[in-house]
């Protein structure tokens, strides 16, 4: 039950929490503050409610407009309110593109009690801005490790809270209400979960045979994957090399480690930017993948000692170790794009023959004797979400793609689902592209009855199969 400090995102002076101001910087734990929003509402705990919330708002504002999708789903089910009478405990990171999510799922009838699911990555004035609109929101920058499961149990359990519906990206909410409250989880419906990490707990518990509701897998679900997963990766990854280090890209040598999703964007981006990109990887198809797109794939000890940077990205470990690091050259860049903190060797440049300068937030000089230098991100924690923020829009896919599951586990009548994981139904995968179009100015072409007729097809979808590769 220790908490994933590799997924931390941003606690640094380039996230947008920080127009919050100094006030972040009050010792005193907001455990031990009474606070209350303008209505007299005192059923939170965040960071400072009053000087906060409004720049709060601002963020999520900012946020709404690069998010059509889940805004579209909110107009759309408003007058419905499929969520009626659902009472969600939710556990994601808190920042403004959660909060559109959050407030949406509101919006469609659900009550909600929510907490986040990393210690370092909540937006202190997005959740003042929430706790201001009266949602029971327990969440903070910098929480404790007993702060954080305080803040989940505060979501679990509270007078009149009868919890049927679970939105989690761990698994943490999930394993608490489990363990700790296994009478309360007898109501619950339906359990949504994000993370690869979370999907996996859920599988154990199938394994084992101690799963007893259903659940949906967004993870996995295809506008996660391919959205999350590569637009993601090839628009943070520039700004989050930019923003941390000023770097220059046009005529550097970058090596990616692992060329999946994550590494394929990170490529493609770095590429268009004039680098000359090598790929590594363990599995020849996407070896193959990589060298017919026109990278060349090498082993890292043939180009270590040449190239500006290192990215990771391969959801494996020790990919990158200190014997690498002892051959890189001055200034090279190291960073990570993948889920866990692992991907680097960190460790093993805690050593006393080497120094570390923190030079700015999130950046690292790590010194040799002889004074050659690396340069290290974010602690070798994912870069783009320690060193930048996300794209909004591409969080509006998968938090349309929360919201649907959502929705489709709560109104499912009985007996369609069985207490195993499911994938999101691939009608409703491409529904979440779908309200992603019209901002796009992308027109879909439709089947004729013939052509629906020959291919075998409904015209309104779905279109593809469920072993279809995107
Ligand atoms: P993936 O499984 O599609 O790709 C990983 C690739 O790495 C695979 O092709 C695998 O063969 C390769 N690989 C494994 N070990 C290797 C090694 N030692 N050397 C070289 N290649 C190796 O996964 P993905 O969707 O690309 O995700 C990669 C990681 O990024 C995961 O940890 C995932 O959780 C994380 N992720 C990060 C973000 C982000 O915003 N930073 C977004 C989504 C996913």
């Amino acid at each position: 039950m220790t908490r994933r400090r590799s997924s931390a995102a941003s606690t640094c002076s380039f996230s947008s929490a920080c127009y919050t101001g100094s006030s972040d910087e009050d010792p005193v734990s907001p455990r031990e503050k009474k606070q209350r929003n303008t209505t007299g509402f005192t059923d939170f705990c965040v960071k400072n409610i009053s000087s906060q919330h409004s720049f709060g708002r601002r963020e999520i504002e900012i946020a709404e407009k690069e998010m059509p999708g889940i805004l579209a789903l909110r107009k759309r089910a408003s007058d419905d309110k499929p969520l009626r009478n659902a009472q969600i405990v939710g556990c994601t990171h808190i920042n403004a593109q959660t909060a559109v999510l959050i407030e949406t799922l509101v919006e469609l009838g659900a009550t909600v009690r929510w907490a986040a699911c990393n210690i370092y990555s909540t937006q202190n004035a997005v959740a003042a801005a929430l706790a201001e609109a009266g949602i029971p929101i327990f969440a903070w920058r910098g929480e404790t490790e007993e702060d954080f499961w305080w803040c989940l149990d505060k979501c679990a359990h509270s007078d009149n809270w009868n919890p049927n519906m679970i939105l989690d990206d761990g698994g943490d909410a999930t394993h608490l209400m489990w363990k700790k409250y296994p009478i309360i989880f007898k109501g619950i419906k339906g359990i949504v979960e994000e993370s690869v990490t979370g999907v996996h707990r859920l599988y154990q518990l199938v394994k084992i045979g101690k799963l007893t509701v259903p659940a949906i897998n967004v993870n996995d679900s295809v506008t996660k994957a391919r959205f999350d997963n590569y637009y993601n990766s090839k628009d943070s990854i520039l700004d989050s090399l930019k923003r941390s280090t000023d770097i220059m890209f046009a005529g550097k040598q970058v090596v990616i480690c692992g060329y999946g999703d994550v590494g394929k964007g990170c490529a493609q981006s770095l590429r268009g930017q004039g680098c000359v990109v090598y790929v590594t990887e363990i599995d020849p198809i996407c070896a193959l993948q990589a060298s017919m797109d026109g990278f060349r794939v090498v082993r890292l000890n043939e180009i270590i000692r040449q190239v500006d940077i290192v990215v990771t990205a391969t959801g494996n470990k020790n990919v990158i170790t200190r014997d690498h690091m002892d051959r890189m050259k001055s200034g090279c860049i190291v960073c990570n794009m993948g889920h866990s903190n692992s991907e680097i060797d960190v460790n093993s440049l805690h050593s006393p023959e080497l120094s570390w300068l923190r030079v700015r937030s999130q950046v690292d000089h790590i010194i040799w004797p002889d004074g050659r230098t690396i340069i290290l991100l974010a602690e070798g924690r994912l870069v783009n979400l320690s060193c930048s923020t996300i794209p909004s829009f591409v969080v509006s896919v998968t938090a349309a793609a929360q919201a649907l599951a959502l929705i489709e586990l709560y109104n499912a009548p009985t007996g369609r689902y069985k207490s195993d994981v499911y994938l999101l139904p691939k009608k409703m995968d491409e529904y979440v592209a779908s309200l992603h179009l019209p901002i796009l100015d992308a027109h879909l072409t439709e089947l004729t009855d013939e052509q629906a007729k020959y291919l075998g097809l409904n015209k309104a979808g779905p279109f593809k199969p469920n072993y279809y590769r995107y």
